[in-house]
């Protein structure tokens, strides 16, 4: 049965100490041991000062015992003040250094009692057993043994025999010890899937919160729950559930990494430590998780902050499982310890998809013809239902959850949009959507946009991504790959609100685009009462037209405005004057052959 031994005080292996689950008290963690061994160096060289300056004519030479008790003092302290860094071999190393310090000690005896009282100090040795694998353990206590008895045979002062009482002692205690221990971690283990259980769990979360706090890795937690395990104890009963767990750790075993560890906390509930995560990190596993059972899990995924205990960590993810419960199961949730409450409204809105898009027309100034359409966010939190899109844009990128919603508006989009043109086989329409320059610069985007695509069935050449000009910053490389990259697949690519930002010249020829999106304030300016365009718009218009670059009007809310811009050659169009965002249905009454602003364009 595949189970962890939970001993990532020695090393960070969680599933890669599976095999050592029968040899190794998985209790023992650094501190312990170093509690422990250092007390018990600390203790001996004590008993070494006190007897040997109680009885100084009893040894055959006191500087040999005064420099045994100075160095097992010395290391001792050492160990207790810094020994939690301590490596499994530096520990055998000091069991093996404190056995032959006693039986130094034991053979510089010049009486009979005192080197008998020397021999009892190989108890310290037997609380070795707990610490390590029983091998080593065996080793160390054989090791003892043989010391003792030599020593004691040694000694002229002793019979032979009297060693084999001390040394046997120190053995029976080694064995005890290492017993107890393996029965106190087996009270950590869950009996079904051999898994840590909850206990067991929060003590190796105790361990990397410790390290943590130490300068050492932040771990991330995952608590997952089996969505469909209460169902099928009820219907099939106990057995079936408990091969249905088994089934599914022995799955999970091919996902996790060495360091993960695994456990089992309560009976439809699994946890995953990682002892170096981010919350990117835990959410991905969580979706490979899902992905390697059959069975819908949810997941709540937290990362352990500064200064935190484990309890902290351990509600944060119980609150996110239970967001991802409650917000319809079989989805992840994140519960960042910074998150202010309306970036949590948003991410549980992303995970019950619901979020709004509205779509808004771009028309051709030419003849009226709607040409595309913009994918517009809406989303109205509860708490704050005044929330513009700038600003849900904004508590998104905050809060690294704009990867997600743009990936969300992505897909909705194309899907939306193939509905629209099943409902007008027609029209060649091309769909605009809003990319962040957070989001743009991540690795892998141009990949995922072209995953989006294939799934949703919507052609590349008919997707429009809209970008701001100072988002594609030439000393951020990527974004330009990234932009690069999606025009070679056929993706069309607009620079938004063109104007307001810093371009020169010259990076504008070199940019990677199709469109410019000119900025609605340089519409705006446009009165009803303009005869002729404003020299601004006039120059940004003849810009576009050198550079070879397709403009689209934003803003436009009147006729004078909408017909201004076709004499000055400005291609299309979007504003109020041709319709706000809206649901896809109202869209068709835009793409009816005749629109009402047509006969005012064409005057
Ligand atoms: P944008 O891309 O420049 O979108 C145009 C904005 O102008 C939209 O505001 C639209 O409703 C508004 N608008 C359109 N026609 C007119 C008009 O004639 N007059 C006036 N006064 N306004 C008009 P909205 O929907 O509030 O969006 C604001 C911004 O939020 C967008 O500006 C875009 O930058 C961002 N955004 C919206 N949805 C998304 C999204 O899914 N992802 C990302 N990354 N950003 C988005
Ligand atoms: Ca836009
Ligand atoms: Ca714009």
């Amino acid at each position: 049965m595949p189970g962890y031994s939970g001993n990532v005080g020695w090393d960070p292996g969680g599933w890669t100490a599976l095999t050592r689950v029968d040899m190794w008290p998985g209790i023992a963690t650094p501190l312990l041991m170093t509690r422990i061994g250092g007390s018990c160096f600390l203790f001996g060289g004590v008993l070494v000062v006190l007897m040997t300056s109680l009885a100084p004519s009893s040894f055959t030479n006191t500087s040999v015992q005064c420099g045994n008790a100075a160095v097992a003092g010395v290391v001792g302290l050492a160990v207790l003040l810094w020994g939690e860094r301590l490596r499994l071999w530096q520990f055998h190393l000091m069991v093996l250094t404190a056995t032959l310090q006693i039986t130094v000690s034991v053979y510089e005896s010049a009486n009979p009692s005192v080197a008998v009282s020397f021999a009892t100090l190989y108890v310290f040795i037997a609380c070795a057993a707990f610490f390590v694998a029983w091998p080593a353990a065996a080793l160390q206590l054989g090791a003892s043994l043989v010391c003792c008895t030599t020593a004691m045979a040694m000694t002229s002062t002793v019979p032979w025999w009297s060693g084999l009482v001390a040394s046997g002692t120190t053995v029976a205690i080694g064995i005890v010890i290492a017993i107890l221990g393996r029965l106190v971690f087996n009270a950590e283990l869950d009996d079904v899937t051999g898994l840590l259980n909850r206990r067991g769990f929060d003590r190796v979360l105790g361990v990397a919160v410790r390290r943590a706090r130490t300068g050492g890795l932040a771990p991330a937690v995952v608590f997952v729950c089996i969505d469909g395990y209460g169902a099928i104890h009820d219907q099939f009963g106990g057995r079936v559930a408990d091969e249905v767990m088994q089934e599914i750790v022995a799955a999970w075993r091919n996902v996790l990494e060495p360091e993960h560890v695994l456990a089992r906390r309560g009976a439809d509930e699994f946890t995953v430590l990682l002892p170096n995560g981010t919350d990117q990190q835990a959410v991905s596993l969580t979706h490979r998780l899902r992905d390697a059972v059959s069975m819908g899990c949810s997941a709540g995924v937290t990362t352990w902050q500064p200064g935190e205990s484990v309890s902290v960590v351990v509600a944060r993810a119980d609150t996110a499982l239970r967001r991802a419960k409650r917000s319809g199961r079989n989805r992840t949730m994140v519960e960042s310890a910074n998150l202010p409450p309306v970036a949590v409204e948003l991410s549980d809105a992303l995970a019950a998809e619901a979020l709004d898009v509205r779509y808004q027309p771009v028309v051709a100034l030419s003849d009226g013809d709607l040409v595309g359409i913009e994918a517009l966010l809406r989303w109205s939190p509860p708490s704050r239902p005044d929330l513009s899109p700038y600003e849900v844009i904004r508590v998104a990128e905050e809060n690294n959850l704009i990867a997600a919603l743009d990936h969300y508006v992505l897909r909705r989009a194309c899907l939306d949009a193939q509905r629209i043109r099943g409902d007008a086989p027609h029209s060649s329409m091309w769909l605009s959507v809003n990319v962040s320059g957070l989001e743009l610069v991540q690795k892998g985007y141009a990949n995922q946009v072209f995953d989006t695509l294939a799934e949703t069935g919507w052609p590349a050449q008919r997707l429009v991504l809209e970008v701001t000009e100072s988002v594609i910053d030439v000393d951020r490389p990527s974004a330009l790959e990234a932009l690069t990259a999606l025009r070679r697949g056929g993706v069309q690519v607009a620079i938004d609100d063109f104007g307001t930002g810093y371009s020169s010249l010259s990076r504008l020829q070199a940019l990677p685009t199709d469109f410019l999106k000119l900025d609605a304030s340089f519409v705006a300016v446009v009165t009803p009462t303009s005869c002729e365009p404003p020299p601004l718009l006039r120059a940004v218009a003849a810009l576009a037209d050198a550079l070879h670059l397709t403009v689209i009007a934003e803003g436009v809310e009147t006729p004078q405005q909408a017909s201004v811009l076709r004499r000055l050659g400005v291609e299309f169009a979007q504003g109020f004057y041709f319709g706000k965002a809206q649901r896809p249905a109202e869209l068709l009454d835009v793409m009816a052959p005749a629109p009402s602003w047509r006969p005012n364009l064409l005057r």
